[in-house]
């Protein structure tokens, strides 16, 4: 990455630093995070200034509110960072009390007088961590009098947040153009992994993609084309491919308008001598449903009536073999319906074939997303080399495109 990072920076006792993470967590009902993967990949980051004496100011989306809801509230994120830091190293501990390392404090606001004040009395070694900063429509509109009100609150701008960064948004980018702007542990690191991936990776590259929205992927797809070795298309996506190729795919999701499109890229494939894997089997179900019936047919014939949901055993084993004699691995989007237990059969045999692929040596990337929530789901989370914590930004990444949020940052010297 060509971009200064917060290991660039000189001297920052005392400095003020926004520091723009993804805390876009998963809570249920009752306001409990489920799934605090986010909060502790920001955690190294923050550690980072804290420890070198910064005054960070930390923001983030939760959500997407209309207003100042309070169910997207970030006090529960505040609460649970506090815990993490306190938990964690620099903890001091006497007898019967734990005395935080770094004192988080909740900010009344994201912008304002009252926050400003907030701003004013924190110490060195404090977390002030401002309310969710699209209570303010003016974050998404990009707003110059919103950025330039968040830029005034400090003297260095920190984006941490790759999960964002392909939104240019006043907290991922617009801030970048009013104060020093550098990147994040976590940004680097996504930065660098995904895109030594894409752009010089250990060969033969294969690229996994699923899902259901095919307009979504094309641009991936068309991106593809002139990157990878194999290109690998599984999911909801398939049976447009097969419909475009004559086959009769009963009740399962096509997207007619993308007939010529898939024929396109079939014929393109073919062209450029990059292997197309299509699937060949699919497991139908006869209703949108899990405890549907269900069974495996032919791709090209699935019965009036019936909607294949999952791919088959024959098309998990030639994905396998793929599998095993690639360099690099990257996989967007299930194999299935992943949130039916009976369908995602396909997707958590994929996860365990990409394991095993791991550890026979070969670079292997989740693009964030549902596949990223699936292999967390299915416990598998370990067994790859890296998870990203941004699904639109890594597929972004896959169209060939820079990350506002990532280009906004100052150059390295
Ligand atoms: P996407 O947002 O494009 O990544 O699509 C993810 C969604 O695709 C998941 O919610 C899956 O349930 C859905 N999906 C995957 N395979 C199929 C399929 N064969 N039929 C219907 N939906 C599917």
């Amino acid at each position: 990455m060509n971009k200064q990072t917060i290991k660039d920076l000189g001297n920052i006792k005392g400095k003020r630093i926004l520091v723009r993470a993804d805390l876009n967590v998963p809570q249920d009902d009752k306001g409990k995070i489920t799934d605090d993967n986010r909060i502790r990949e920001s955690l190294p980051t923050l550690k980072y200034l804290l420890k070198k004496g910064a005054r960070v100011i930390l923001c983030s989306h939760l959500g997407r509110p209309k207003g100042k809801e309070e169910i997207y509230s970030l006090k529960p994120v505040a609460k649970h960072i506090q815990k993490l830091l306190t938990a964690k190293e620099g903890a001091i501990i006497t007898p019967g009390v734990i005395v935080p390392a770094y004192k988080v404090i909740m900010a009344k606001d994201c912008i304002g007088p009252e926050v400003e004040a907030q701003v004013a009395k924190l110490k060195n070694g404090e977390v002030l961590l401002l309310e969710n900063i699209r209570f303010y429509k003016e974050e998404t509109d990009n707003d110059p009098e919103f950025t330039k009100k968040l830029a005034a609150l400090a003297d260095i701008y920190v984006n941490d947040a790759f999960g964002t960064a392909h939104r240019a948004h006043s907290s991922t980018e617009g801030v970048a153009h009013h104060i020093p702007a550098v990147a994040g542990l976590l940004m680097e690191k996504e930065i660098n992994i995904l895109g030594a991936a894409i752009e010089n990776p250990k060969r033969p590259l294969t690229v996994i993609i699923g899902g259901k929205k095919l307009a979504d992927k094309m641009p991936v797809i068309d991106n593809l084309l002139n990157l990878a070795d194999t290109i690998v298309i599984g999911g909801g996506m398939t049976y447009t491919f097969i419909k475009a190729q004559g086959g009769k795919v009963g009740n399962s999701i096509v997207d007619d308008s993308k007939l010529e499109y898939c024929a396109g890229v079939i014929q393109a494939a073919k062209r450029k001598g990059i292997k197309l894997l299509l699937t060949s089997d699919t497991v139908a179900a006869d209703r949108f449903a899990n405890d549907a019936n269900r069974r495996t047919v032919d791709i090209f014939n699935v019965p009036d009536g019936w909607e294949g949901l999952d791919i088959g055993p024959s098309t998990i084993q030639a994905i396998k073999d793929v599998l095993r004699g690639s360099g690099t691995i990257i996989w967007n989007g299930t194999m299935g319906v992943n949130e039916f237990p009976n369908f995602i059969i396909g997707t958590r045999e994929v996860a365990k074939a990409i394991g095993e692929a791991t550890k026979a040596g070969a670079i292997t990337i989740v693009g964030g997303g549902d596949s990223a929530a699936a292999v967390a789901h299915l416990k598998l989370t370990k067994k790859f080399t890296h998870i990203s914590t941004g699904g639109g930004a890594s597929l972004e990444m896959l169209e060939g495109k820079v990350l506002p949020g990532v280009a906004a940052l100052n150059d390295k010297k």
